[in-house]
């Protein structure tokens, strides 16, 4: 297993890819929808629960990149309603600077 793969376990995040493997909940269960991010992915919560929804058009490492610049977006609390710690485009550079790093060392794993 990935690490990757092991932190989405370890902190309970399902992924959601938009092509049909993934059960996207359907909207009457979604408490609070974060879109941060348009169509490429986004990360919610519903119910407490968080989940990660990735488009159809990303794929391979675009989609890591994808998953990890959500996967930080939740480490970084910004799915907390009373998150206030940043406006909104400093979350997004965050999540940037956060899916830069984990990729490289992603990266670096894999051809090492
Ligand atoms: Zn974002």
């Amino acid at each position: 297993m990935d690490i990757l793969a092991k932190i989405l376990k370890d902190e309970n995040i399902t992924l959601c890819p938009n092509d049909g493997s993934g059960s996207h909940p359907s909207t009457e269960h979604i408490n609070k929808i974060c879109g941060l991010d348009g169509h490429e992915g986004y990360a919610f919560c519903v119910k407490g629960r968080k989940y990660i929804y990735t488009g159809a058009q990303v794929t391979g490492w675009e989609m890591k990149y994808v998953i990890a610049h959500e996967l930080g977006h939740i480490l970084m609390g910004h799915l907390d309603p009373d998150f206030k710690e940043c406006d909104r485009q400093t979350k997004e550079s965050n999540a940037d600077v956060f899916a830069a790093v984990f990729t490289a060392l992603l990266l670096f794993h894999e051809y090492r």
